[in-house]
């Protein structure tokens, strides 16, 4: 597998306002997620963990799915959910807040909804290669390629985005997909207690999540157990309170773009260098980490 990620960012960026046709990516699996999230990256149980450890877990968000035919199902705020055992399935990804981007070979910065992790200016993951860097980002389009799924790569380049794939060969070293009846609390989760979901399912699918939401769920796939069902409630408990508790670069950051942002797809009325000076102080100045640029 061999990639030219320069200028991209097409797995990182919801670029469905620059290329409606183009853009369907997503990596959670075949079940309609409630939320609209684009190409949510999910996480590990210990990668949880690990964001809630670091007071980064303002960057996390759950995701919810639809039944298909077959599945259990548990229904939450007149709203079907997959479900195993009567429990509502979920996976843990990354927020994607409307940031100033120019992914996937465009000149000209738009705010289009992009990891939080992303660094707008260099469009490198501020993250890379360090602990916390996801292993799912780590390994795409690993998967797709050994599937044979298209990649988000192919979408880049057949929208005009410049060569990305440069070679197809999937890696050898893959983990095991992040789906399928082995990835039970390891990276799909079931939520203990669907009583408690009242109201939280609503928010979710209206993409009007609290960070008392959010926190609920980390907490339930931090404190849940890989291969099995069960989940230690004091690890839950633990979890789900730090999640609460701490804020960050990441909670203000997301906070602020949120604010600054026009509609989606729009132009950002900046030049370059003001640009710069404004991802310097909602991001770098706040305690992001700083990314190398390109070669
Ligand atoms: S963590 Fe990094 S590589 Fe993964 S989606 Fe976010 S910015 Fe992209
Ligand atoms: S879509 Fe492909 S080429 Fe573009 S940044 Fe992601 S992995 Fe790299």
């Amino acid at each position: 597998m061999d990639l030219r990620c320069e200028g991209c960012a097409g797995c990182c960026v919801d670029w469905r306002p620059l290329d409606p046709a183009a853009a369907g990516s997503d990596r959670t699996g075949p079940r309609p997620p409630l939320d609209d999230v684009y190409d949510l990256a999910p996480l590990t149980r210990d990668e949880v963990a690990g964001f809630v450890d670091d007071g980064l877990a303002a960057a996390l968000t759950p995701r919810l799915f639809e039944p298909v035919e077959g599945d259990d199902s548990v229904r939450v705020d007149g709203v079907d959910l997959a479900a195993v055992d009567g429990r509502p399935v979920f996976v843990v990804g990354l927020r994607k807040p409307p940031k100033p981007v120019a992914p996937v070979g465009t000149d000209e910065p738009r705010w289009l909804d992009a990891c939080v992790f992303l660094d707008p200016t260099t469009l490198q993951c501020r993250i890379h290669g360090d602990e916390r860097y996801p292993r799912t980002c780590a390994t795409y389009p690993g998967h797709n390629l050994e599937l044979g799924a298209e990649t988000e790569c192919e979408r880049v380049e057949a929208a005009g985005g410049g060569d990305r794939l440069l070679d197809d060969d999937p890696p050898e070293d893959l983990p095991a997909p992040a789906f399928g009846p082995q990835a039970l609390g390891a990276t799909v989760f079931a939520y203990p207690e669907p009583d408690a979901l009242d109201g939280v399912v609503a928010r979710l699918r209206d993409g009007a999540a609290t960070a008392d939401d959010r926190a609920r769920f980390a907490g339930a796939a931090a404190g849940s157990r890989p291969g099995s069902l069960s989940v230690d409630r004091d690890r839950m408990a633990d979890a789900r309170e730090r999640a609460r508790e701490t804020d960050s670069w990441v909670g203000t950051a997301i906070r602020e773009w949120t604010e600054r942002a026009a509609g989606d797809g729009d132009s950002v009325a900046l030049d370059a260098d003001a640009l710069d000076r404004l991802v310097r102080d909602v991001e770098d100045d706040r305690g992001a980490p700083g990314t190398p640029g390109w070669d």
